[in-house]
């Protein structure tokens, strides 16, 4: 099977990359499409660039001619490559809107014109909104807030009307807040670790009560993994990582683990339109295809604090660039 994966180089997608050819198997070929834009990086592949089943294609999304001639060669997609930063979206939402839905647009055009076996469209928990108790099931209409969550919750309408129209086997998933290694120092877990290993501050936002849901990366990418090969054509599953905390719960735990204290913290002005609070029901994906979190959260922030703190050489060249 010839899987390409869009936006390969970033977080998560590089993660799903090492995972798929962690299998023992030789019936597998990855192709990483990724433009490498400030959040995409080739040292997040660099364990696995030697693998004669991983090829590399520095492209873009956008670029239909490119898309046409990867989707003809390929049976499956998993589609990850975004524009992912909230607060980059509130400063200039206008790449959000070409990358995450023009992008998304081109890739279903082309996947429906050849004729694709697979297509799994990577989307967030945010395109519902906020929500101030209980769980959104797949069924919750779309409210999305920030212009990222927007400009997803136009793509993951885009997917599906793919599949409605065309008949393309579209599967999407909606995860919560994803955390672990070769994180952009950006959002907020990688931002606050590497911050404080330089003896910084961080910044939390308001009154730090917003409430999250934290997914381990790797849990994330099982997931992924169990809808491309089980799922069903058309079908959304939410994926949750079971950990609820507010920001300020999570600020404690990243200076315990970091050796620093709140004389660490700088209490800055709330995010424009911060949403309170998100949270999946993840049951479909638990019932249907044996989904569950595995990594627990203490465990998963101190193997991720002990590699930033191992990795100075990855973070420090990029960290001027994510403020
Ligand atoms: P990331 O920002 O780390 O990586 C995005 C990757 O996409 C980068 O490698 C970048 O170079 C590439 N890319 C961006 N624009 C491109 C373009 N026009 N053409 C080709 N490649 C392009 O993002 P991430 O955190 O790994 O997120 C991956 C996906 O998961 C995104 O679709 C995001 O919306 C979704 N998601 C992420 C989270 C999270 O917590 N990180 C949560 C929910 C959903």
């Amino acid at each position: 099977m010839k899987i390409l994966v869009t936006g390969g180089a970033g977080f998560i997608g590089s993660h799903l990359v090492r995972s798929l050819l962690a299998d023992d198997t030789t019936d597998r070929a990855v192709t990483v499409l990724d433009a490498l834009t400030y959040a995409g990086n080739p040292a997040n592949l660099r364990d696995v660039k030697e693998d004669p089943r991983l090829s590399f294609v520095r492209g873009d999304i956008l670029d239909r001619d490119r898309v046409d001639r990867l989707l003809a060669e390929h049976d499956a997609v998993v589609h990850l490559a975004a524009e992912s930063h909230v607060d980059r979206s509130i400063a200039d939402g206008r790449s959000f809107a070409s990358t995450n839905v023009v992008g998304t647009q081109t890739l279903l055009e082309a996947a429906a014109r050849v004729g694709t076996g697979t297509f799994v469209h990577v989307s967030t928990d945010e395109v519902y909104g906020s929500i101030a108790a209980g769980s959104w099931t797949e069924e919750q209409p779309l409210a999305p807030n920030s212009p990222y969550a927007a400009a997803k919750a136009g793509s993951d309408l885009l997917a599906l009307a793919y599949h409605r129209t065309h008949g393309l086997d579209v599967r999407i998933t909606r995860c919560s807040n994803n955390y672990g290694t070769h994180q952009f120092p950006e959002k907020v877990i990688p931002l606050f670790i590497t911050r404080l290993l330089a003896g910084g501050r961080v910044p939390l936002y308001g009154d730090g009560r917003q409430i999250r849901d934290w997914l381990h990366v790797e849990d994330h990418c099982r997931a992924i993994r169990l809808v491309l090969e089980g799922g069903r054509p058309g079908e959304v599953y939410n994926v949750g990582g079971g950990t609820e905390l507010t920001n300020r719960e999570l600020t404690a735990r990243l200076l315990q683990a970091c050796g620093a204290d709140w004389d660490s913290v700088e209490h800055v002005p709330d995010r424009k339109g911060h949403d309170l609070r998100y949270s999946v029901d993840s049951a479909k994906i638990r019932d249907e295809l044996g989904y569950r979190p595995e990594r627990s959260f203490d465990e998963g922030l101190a193997e991720t604090v002990a590699w930033y703190r191992r990795n100075r050489g990855w973070w420090r060249p990029v960290s001027a660039t994510a403020a």
